[in-house]
């Protein structure tokens, strides 16, 4: 199938690139039209997503700035079918947390303030953004994955979909269908964090910035609670306990509004960032402690668990960003590290970059101009737009981090002081990959090894192992296909890793997929299990293993976790 224009990937960001280019061909003709100058553009423009329905795999925290949205749909307060907006923030503060207690900020630090800004559910939200791509003509595809993007030598010419069909061993089945090509003049790259297609081209290209890209993992829960116990609206934000003082992250609480039926919902997540040293870091087990902490349990006491979801974010800033275009290629959102760490906010960077991913493809259609010259309009508008500048007051925030907590809010409250014009260290303070810094276990640990996991009280009701959390995130896959999480040494899994890091991957998924199960005859007695269909996306095996021999590739359409009120 030829198309002009091809998106990859229906978040925020490949969708305001749909909604907003369409917009922009509907002004270029009425232009036309008007002055009669220049020709008419009808291009053929369309939108893959792996998910089964728009929307499924979209999770965030999420607190929407409308800055884009305000540019993209100004009249969108007032649009029909209304805008999912959960509620607008009425009060926000950050909580400083040890042990057993903690303390109010006595002011909110300027990047956690959250006044004017709305709480979301970001499926709901994209869900509402794809009705209106559609109504404007674009065709959109869920549940077909782009497996490979095709090329011709550094030319990008179009995305092959994912083969659907195929059993296990790789072997064709009765309901077998080939892959289909979509041929495209422009491919917008809009896969999210860690997108794979994306990935594969950063390191063929060699695009990518200054410094690895470094990630965090994100893991959270919606959950019914008696009305009145969290408003609607209250946005709280933690740092400290549960993370030691070496590890990135913080916690949030958002009340949210209330579902259909009616329930009262509460958001309440972490992030951990994913460049951690503790072999046995478990961000789900971590978040299971965090709803334990005596400031963060009353929330949700007398309340019922209702979904769960995890997800990467890319933490690196603006010297974190690949090279974003290319001949026949544009990056957008989360896939070219548009994330503001400091903030915990991407939502409105991965649509404002849509949007101008958005104008540039318009210039490529009217000149009929595709290569890297024609694509650098994309890049060019990106270094001059608002994204650039708030990227640039962060551009040190999370690799300050890697010298200690102390020391990564101490360079934050400094360039927070100076706009961004000043940063502690020096200006473009580098960083390794985020898995470099994993500790190994004798190193970490010391002669003791892994201590034990021990079990949490409360659970069942305010905690839950981590099979009770893949339940609640709806998460399905064909068992009979090919493992989409392809290992490519696995002898080390049972040798090495198991000597050097303890096996990390039990740890580090927050879906339960990797299990180290006994396999007598093997050097220390156990083997690598892969429970591929709980996989809930979220790329983390991908990123942090650290032998980096994990290759997350999509699997068959339609698969993964079905994400609601995320
Ligand atoms: C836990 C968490 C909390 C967050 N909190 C906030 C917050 O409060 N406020 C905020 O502004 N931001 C927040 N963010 C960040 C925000 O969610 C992201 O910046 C934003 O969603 C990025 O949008 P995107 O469109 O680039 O990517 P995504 O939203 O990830 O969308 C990418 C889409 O592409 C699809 N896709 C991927 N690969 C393929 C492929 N090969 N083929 C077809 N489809 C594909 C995916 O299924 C997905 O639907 C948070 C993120 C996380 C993880």
């Amino acid at each position: 199938m030829e198309f002009d224009v091809v998106i990859v990937g229906g978040g925020p960001a490949g969708l305001c690139t749909a909604i907003h280019l369409a917009q922009s061909v509907e002004r270029h003709n009425a232009e036309v039209e008007r002055t009669g100058a220049g020709e008419k553009l009808s291009p053929e423009i369309c939108l893959i997503e792996k998910a089964a329905e728009i929307g499924a795999h979209s999770i965030s925290g999420a607190v929407l700035d409308p800055k884009a949205l305000d540019a993209l749909l100004p009249e969108w307060r007032t649009m029909q079918p209304k805008a999912p907006v959960e509620a607008e923030v009425h009060e926000d503060y950050a909580l400083w947390l040890t042990e057993k207690g903690g303390m109010k900020f006595p002011i909110t630090p300027p990047p956690l303030r959250n006044h004017g800004n709305f709480v979301v559910s970001l499926n709901k939200l994209v869900r509402w953004l794809g009705e209106i791509a559609e109504q404007k003509g674009i065709q959109i595809f869920p549940g077909f994955p782009g497996a490979v993007l095709q090329r011709d030598g550094d030319k990008v010419t179009g995305v092959q979909l994912a083969d659907s069909g195929l059993d296990k061993n790789g072997e064709k089945k009765g309901n077998y269908e080939p892959g289909g090509i979509l041929a495209a003049k422009l491919v917008v790259l809009a896969e999210g964090s860690r997108g794979s297609m994306t990935k594969q081209l950063v390191a063929d290209l060699g695009l990518q910035g200054k410094n690895p890209q470094v990630y965090g993992i994100g893991v959270k829960e919606v959950w019914e609670v008696p009305k009145g116990q969290c408003p609607p609206g209250l946005v709280v934000h933690t740092m400290g306990y549960p993370l030691d003082s070496q590890t990135f992250g913080g916690g949030w609480v958002y009340g949210m509004g209330e579902t259909e039926d009616g329930k009262n919902m509460v958001s309440v997540g972490l992030v951990v960032g994913l460049d951690y040293q503790d072999p046995t870091m478990d961000a789900h087990r971590q978040l299971q402690r965090m709803k334990l902490h005596p400031k963060v349990a009353p929330f949700l006491r007398g309340g019922k668990l209702l979904n769960y979801g995890a997800k990467s974010l890319p933490e690196g800033g603006l010297y974190s960003m690949p090279r974003h275009h290319g001949d026949g290629f544009v990056i957008v959102g989360d896939s070219a590290g548009l994330m503001n760490s400091m903030r915990l906010k991407g939502i409105h960077l991965a649509m404002r970059s849509g949007m101008l991913a958005a104008e540039a493809a318009l210039a490529c259609l009217r000149s009929g101009d595709f290569s890297a010259k024609g694509t650098a309009h994309y890049a060019e508008a990106l270094q001059k737009d608002w994204v650039h500048d708030e990227l640039w007051k962060c551009r040190n925030f999370h690799q300050g981090f890697h010298k200690g907590r102390l020391a990564g809010l101490v360079n934050a409250g400094f360039a927070q002081l100076f706009g961004g014009k000043g940063t502690l260290w020096s200006d473009e303070l580098k960083s390794n990959a985020g898995h470099t810094y994993m500790k190994k276990v004798v190193d970490y640990f010391g002669g003791k090894g892994k201590p034990e996991v021990e079990k949490l009280p409360e659970d069942g009701t305010l905690t839950f192992d981590k099979l009770t959390s893949v339940y609640s995130s709806g998460t399905m896959h064909e068992e009979d296909q090919p493992c989409h999480l392809v290992v490519t040494e696995p002898d080390l899994c049972s040798t090495r890793c198991v000597e050097e890091f303890g096996n990390p991957c039990q740890h580090f998924c927050p879906a339960a997929v990797y299990e180290m199960e006994e396999k007598p005859g093997r050097k220390h007695g156990v083997d690598l299990k892969i429970n591929a269909s709980n996989c809930v996306h979220c790329k983390t095996c991908d990123i942090m293993d650290p032998y980096q021999v994990i290759n997350w590739v999509t699997p068959e359409g339609g698969g993964g976790p079905n994400y609601q009120n995320l």
